[in-house]
């Protein structure tokens, strides 16, 4: 089965013609900031969309037993009124297609350094086919890119509804803990493969590397400035716990290696994140604090990662005269990622592939990147083929964050196709 090559155009011309309707939904979408505690607005903008497209949705609420879960981040604060959004569309009983599960995340991470950017970070503007602003790449350009690709396949292929159950995600905290789709996939909000949607430039992201969030505290001795020499400066201390992060981190990338990205030369990366201590000028800082993100081998389970953190800063301060008597306190704040990947021969790889090459006359590059998705507790907790396929951003996390308008457009055209296919082929 499949559809003709005048089908085909007939898709990708709906595709071009909405194009502008979707990225209006992006700025909508990038206009509503959505750091972590703040999603509900943009979950509201997508479920509008979603609802629009037909879909039947539900918020979805988080419990915080979550945080409980064995595969579960440490959550941040309270899951009241904090929701997942799912949209159900097509797929009566028996129908013999097999259901299909989009997830994307609403979560953005923090602008808080607004004066560095070109203009106002949640204030969505246009650069020369780029679309600028926090979250335009990671990922909501990702979600324009699949609303796009079905509005036009409902607007063509589909005017009598989807062939399948399809159901579409919108989850919190995937840039802090996963806990938005474990608590969804837990629920049952689970479907035979999952698409997601992050920007990978169309190339297939198909692996992760482990990822544990840890804050270091370590405590001084507070006093007057005019006799810091003889008070202990909390922000001081931090040096030789970055050292030893930096120690850990050296250690790691000389004993392992990620089968899944050769090309990543320095696959463990430990991030000091965050810095804080003092209060005044004049006051030698009594508490310092480090916020730190810990990429490690996907060999080591998230316990193991722990084990290793706070085996290597308990040696350090060992050897340290304050820090002996004062030992740093450790605690884990976010996620407790396990490593991840699915194989490039694996059908379903090998089907969004496929229909890229079909879109695109090439076959797709395979994305290497030392970081996380939600797709690894898919693959991992519940065994469900999952990957990433979305399109290009620049400065992601970063300063004037954008994604490239043209590349929804072609990430959707290579969506409508694998849809298609999953829906109505035969050959999977
Ligand atoms: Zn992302």
């Amino acid at each position: 089965m499949g559809l003709s090559a005048d089908g085909l155009t007939e898709i990708d011309g709906a595709i071009d013609a909405s194009a502008e309707r979707a990225f209006a939904f992006l700025e909508h979408l990038v206009a509503s900031p959505s750091t972590v505690f703040h999603e509900q607005d943009a979950q509201a903008v997508v479920g509008a969309e979603l609802r629009r497209l037909g879909f039947s949705i539900e918020s979805l609420e988080i419990p915080n037993a979550v945080g409980l879960d064995e595969a579960a981040g440490v959550p941040q604060d309270d899951y009241g009124g904090r929701f997942d959004v799912v949209g159900r569309i097509g797929g009566s009983a028996g129908s013999g297609r097999s259901p299909l599960l989009i997830n994307g995340h609403i979560d953005v991470v923090p602008a808080d350094e607004p004066d560095l950017w070109s203009g106002d970070p949640f204030t969505p503007y246009r650069d020369d086919g780029w679309l600028v602003g926090r979250g335009a790449g990671d990922m909501k350009g990702g979600l324009a890119m699949a609303t796009l690709a079905l509005d036009a396949l409902l607007a063509t292929a589909w005017t009598d509804g989807v062939p399948g159950a399809l159901t579409f995600l919108s989850v919190i905290e995937e840039e802090c803990t996963g806990n938005g789709t474990l608590a969804a996939a837990r629920a049952g909000v689970v479907a035979d493969a999952v698409f997601l949607p992050e920007p990978t430039n169309l190339q297939l992201l198909l692996s992760g590397v482990g990822v544990l969030w840890v804050d270091v505290t370590v405590e001084g001795l507070a006093a007057h400035a005019e006799m810091a020499d003889r008070a202990v400066n909390a922000a001081e201390l931090l040096t030789p716990v970055i050292d030893a992060l930096r120690d850990l981190e050296r250690e790691m990338n000389s004993a392992f290696e990620e089968p899944s990205m050769p090309s990543v030369a320095h696959p463990y990366n430990v991030n000091i994140g965050l810095v804080q201590a003092g209060d005044w000028r004049s006051s030698v800082p009594a508490k310092a604090r480090l916020g730190v993100r810990v990429g490690h081998p996907t060999e080591w389970s998230p316990d193991e990662a722990e084990k290793r953190v706070r085996a290597e800063i308990g040696d350090a301060a060992a050897g340290h005269a304050w820090l002996r008597e004062h030992p740093p306190t450790i605690e884990l704040t976010g996620f407790r990622a396990e490593g991840y990947s699915i194989d490039r021969e694996h059908p379903f790889a090998r089907a969004v592939a496929a229909a890229h090459g079909a879109a695109h006359g090439n076959d797709p590059e395979v994305a290497q990147m030392a970081s996380t998705t939600d797709a690894r507790i898919y693959m991992n907790q519940f065994g469900i083929p999952a990957l990433c396929y979305g399109p290009r951003g620049r400065n992601i996390h970063g300063i004037d964050e954008a994604v490239e308008l043209r590349s929804i457009v072609d990430g959707a055209k290579t969506l409508a196709r694998f849809l298609i296919a999953w829906f109505e082929g035969s050959g999977r």
